[in-house]
C-alpha cells in the first residue's frame, strides 16, 4: 500500500463508565481542522462495552463517521483486547492521521497500537498542525526535560500517529443539527483475548481535584512567601468558589501538592479567569496557561514577565491585594 492510500482523520475516543472523556472531544475539535486543511473526512472510533447510545454525542462534536466496536470483552479497559480492537479499526479505515488523548489508558495503548501496523507515535503533544504541501503532521513536544520544544514528522508510514496532552486543544461547540454516519465493527474478538483478570477496581476519589477542569483558578507562586501566607488566595478562593493552582516552585516546596501544578511539566489550564499571584511568568509556567480566557497578575516587580501575558496586571504586594479583593467582594 502506498501512502497515498490513507485518508481521513480518525479520533480514539475514551470512554469511562460510559462517559466521553474531554480530551477525546477537544481531539474531535482539532481533528476537524486537520481534517480540514487536508481535505478529509474526520472519523470518531469507541470501544466499549453498551457504549452505542454514546455514538450521536461524537456527531453532534464534529465526527462525520462514527465507529463503534462494541463488546462484553471491552467493558474494562484491558490492553490486549483494546490494542487488538483499535488495530483491527486502523487496518480496515486506514486513516492517514490517528490522534489518541495522553491520558494513562491513551499512554498505554497508543504505543502498542502504532508498533502493531509498523508506524510511528510523538507522545504527549502540546501543539499539531498540519504542512498542507507534503500532508506532513506537524506533532510538537517537549523535549529533553521539557527545555525545547520539538516537531516531529512521520514522513514514510502511515498513520501519522499522536497522543495529545489533555487541555490543549479546544473542542467545537455541540451542535445536535449535525448528521453523520454510525457503523458498527465487529473486531473478531474473543474470550482468550482478555488476558488478564480484573479483581477490583477502585474508583477514583470524586472529591480529587481536577484543574483543568476548573472555570476559575487562584494560582500562587514563590511570591507569595510561605504556606500560611497563601491564607489570603484560600480565602479569595472560597468568594470565587475557585480552584488554587501553583507554579512549579510552589509545589517543590510542598506548599500544594502536585496535582495543582500549572505548566510544562504539570497541567494545562484554560479557564475563564486565571489570577496569577506572586509568579514570575516562567516561560515553562506561561507554557500552561497562556490560553486562559481572562489573566490577572499581581506582582510586586513592574518588569515581571507575567504582566506580558496578563490582560490585567496589578503591581504590589500578592498577599495584600488579595485580602483587600475579598474584603470588597464581601462588602458587595
Ligand atoms: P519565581 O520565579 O521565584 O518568581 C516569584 C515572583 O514573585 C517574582 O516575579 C517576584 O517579583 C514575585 N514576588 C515576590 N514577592 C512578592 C510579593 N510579596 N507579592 C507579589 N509578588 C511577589 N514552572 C512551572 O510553574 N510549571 C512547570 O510545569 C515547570 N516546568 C519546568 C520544566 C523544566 C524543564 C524547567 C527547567 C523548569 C520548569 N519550571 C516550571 C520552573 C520555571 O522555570 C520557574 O522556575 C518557576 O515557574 C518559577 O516559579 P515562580 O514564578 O513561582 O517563582
Amino acid at each position: 500500500m502506498s501512502l497515498v492510500d490513507y485518508k481521513g482523520v480518525l479520533v480514539y475516543i475514551e470512554q469511562r463508565d460510559k462517559e466521553i472523556q474531554k480530551v477525546s472531544l477537544e481531539l474531535l475539535g482539532k481533528g476537524k481542522e486537520i481534517a480540514d486543511k487536508l481535505g478529509e473526512g474526520l472519523s470518531a472510533v469507541i470501544m466499549g462495552n453498551d457504549i452505542t447510545g454514546l455514538a450521536q454525542e461524537l456527531i453532534y462534536h464534529g465526527a462525520e463517521k462514527v465507529i463503534v466496536v462494541d463488546d462484553k470483552i471491552l467493558e474494562n479497559f484491558a490492553t490486549e483486547p483494546y490494542t487488538k480492537a483499535l488495530t483491527a479499526v486502523i487496518n480496515q479505515e486506514k486513516p492517514e492521521v490517528v490522534l489518541v488523548g495522553a491520558t494513562s489508558i491513551g499512554r498505554d495503548l497508543a504505543p502498542r497500537v502504532s508498533a502493531r501496523i509498523h508506524t510511528g507515535l510523538t507522545a504527549d503533544c502540546t501543539v499539531l498542525d498540519v504542512e498542507e504541501e507534503t500532508r506532513h503532521l506537524l506533532m510538537t513536544r517537549p523535549a529533553f526535560g521539557g527545555n525545547i520544544m520539538a516537531t516531529i514528522i512521520c514522513p514514510d508510514h502511515r498513520p501519522q500517529m499522536s497522543t495529545v496532552r489533555p487541555g490543549v486543544m479546544v473542542k467545537l461547540d455541540r451542535d445536535t443539527s449535525k448528521e453523520g454516519e454510525i457503523v458498527l465493527l465487529d473486531a473478531g474478538l474473543v474470550a482468550s483475548d482478555l488476558n488478564i483478570e480484573i479483581l477490583e477496581i477502585v474508583k477514583e476519589d470524586k472529591k480529587k481535584v481536577n484543574i483543568e477542569d476548573a472555570t476559575i483558578l487562584i494560582s500562587a507562586g514563590r511570591g507569595m512567601g510561605s504556606k500560611e501566607n497563601m491564607e489570603p488566595l484560600y480565602r479569595l478562593s472560597e468568594e470565587l468558589k475557585a480552584e488554587v493552582s501553583g507554579s512549579r516552585a510552589v509545589i517543590d516546596n510542598g506548599w500544594l501538592d502536585k496535582e495543582r501544578q500549572v505548566g510544562q511539566t504539570g497541567k494545562t489550564v484554560r479557564p475563564d479567569l486565571y489570577i496569577a499571584c506572586g509568579i514570575s511568568g516562567a516561560i515553562q509556567h506561561v507554557a500552561g496557561m497562556e490560553e486562559s480566557e481572562l489573566i490577572i497578575a499581581i506582582n510586586k516587580s513592574h518588569d515581571a514577565p507575567i504582566f506580558d501575558v496578563a490582560d490585567l496586571g496589578i503591581v504590589g504586594d500578592a498577599s495584600k491585594i488579595l485580602a483587600l479583593v475579598t474584603e470588597e467582594i464581601r462588602k458587595s
